[in-house]
């Protein structure tokens, strides 16, 4: 049997990894400014985690949701202690599509109203009700026709105010856009959306799938705008490789019993990594260090006469390239051996892991000083 040919993949076979670093088959080393899409946040096989998880292994590794898990519990109690989100409550689940597919869900039934506004260039997922909250014309699903929704384009105020409306359910928007290229709405348009909501009776529901767990340089990067958000959802950094999903939810939004649930979500191996990767981000700063390394690397990107609107927060940053140094990503993995994103041709990605050391950002500036020039 062979692999169902859905990603295009690179000739290189990565077998051990260890902080920003990867290594392949071949005992080559690799520095990981990609973080294996967003998801690595406290460095890969952090001892912690290891253990954390290794020790779970050995006691109980699964159970159904029929009982009692006092690690769900705890999770809740320290993601709502970190995010400042107390107050919310966490539904644990699988994915990030999962997330916004139940978040969703659960702003429909919550308003008893189906129309939703998300962005253009948005990605959310790649399940039904994800994929059809989605602008990108290679990511579409034939399951689409039975939803209700709207795209508008990013930070523009007025063509929001014109599909915003009584019949609106909710808001979708990523913090900061990430396929699309590292897209940053401004502080005070998400202002707006949040007052737009409230207006309207409508959620608003933050994807913080890519730009949470402190990428941004703070937990939330919708918090740089002093907003809250009915609904939040998470994957990636939340659980450092290991594939959890979870989803913040306001107390006003009320219940709707048996039509949320999943077999694994909130499952005891998931739970510990999760609490290991919160543990690690406290002890060690990992959301100051986002901000504190992601500007300096911003700062330094920004020198560079070659590279065009280098933008972000912390440690999710993107900057595009001229069209006659196309191949630098080629360049920077098979030449110099450092991971990097991309979006579309133009655009690359930066989201390493939030450990990432000044050495480590310096080692990159020193290959894009050569490949470049200054
Ligand atoms: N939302 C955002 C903002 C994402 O970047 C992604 C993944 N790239 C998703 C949702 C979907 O997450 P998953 O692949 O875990 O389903």
């Amino acid at each position: 049997m062979k692999l169902f040919d859905v990603y295009p993949l690179f000739d290189i076979t990565p077998v051990r990894a260890q902080g920003s670093y990867l290594w392949d088959d071949k005992g080559e080393q690799y520095l990981d400014l990609y973080g294996g899409h967003a998801v690595i946040s406290i460095g890969h096989t952090h001892p912690r985690y290891v253990k954390a998880i290794t020790e779970q292994l050995g006691k109980i590794a699964f159970y159904s949701n029929s009982v009692q898990n006092p690690l769900q519990q705890q999770l809740a109690e320290e993601l709502g202690r970190q995010s400042g989100y107390a107050d919310h409550a966490l539904f644990l689940c699988n994915s990030g599509a999962e997330a916004n597919e139940n978040a969703l869900k659960l702003a429909s039934f919550a308003t008893g109203r189906k129309k939703v506004i998300a962005f253009k260039q948005s990605f959310h997922g790649r399940t039904s009700g994800a994929v059809a909250a989605t602008d990108n014309p290679k990511i579409v699903s034939p399951f689409n026709a039975g939803h209700d929704i709207v795209f508008v384009p990013l930070n523009d105020a007025a063509a929001f105010e014109a599909a915003m409306s009584d019949e609106v359910a909710a808001v979708i928007i990523e913090g900061i856009q990430g396929v699309a290229g590292i897209r940053v709405p401004e502080d005070r348009f998400l202002q707006l959306l949040r007052r737009q909501c409230d207006a309207h009776g409508a959620l608003l529901i933050l994807d913080e799938v890519q730009s949470g767990y402190g990428r941004s340089g703070k937990f939330f990067s919708h918090q740089y705008a002093g907003i809250q958000a009915d609904i939040i959802t998470l994957a990636k950094g939340m659980g450092n490789g290991f594939p959890v999903g979870g989803v913040l939810i306001s107390p006003g939004v009320r219940p709707c019993s048996g039509m949320l649930g999943t077999t694994f979500g909130g499952n005891y191996l998931a739970c510990v990594a999760c609490l290991a990767v919160l543990d690690v981000i406290a002890e060690e700063g990992l959301v100051e260090n986002a901000l504190e390394t992601g500007s300096y690397l911003m700062e330094q990107l920004k020198k560079f006469p070659l590279l065009e609107q280098v933008r972000g927060r912390g440690l999710m940053i993107g900057f595009d390239v001229p069209e006659s140094h196309q191949s630098l990503r080629k360049a920077l993995l098979f030449k110099h051996r450092i991971f990097t994103g991309a979006s579309g041709k133009q655009t690359i990605r930066l989201l390493p892991s939030l450990s990432l050391s000044k050495a480590e950002a310096d080692r990159f500036l020193e290959v894009l000083q050569l490949e470049l020039g200054s």
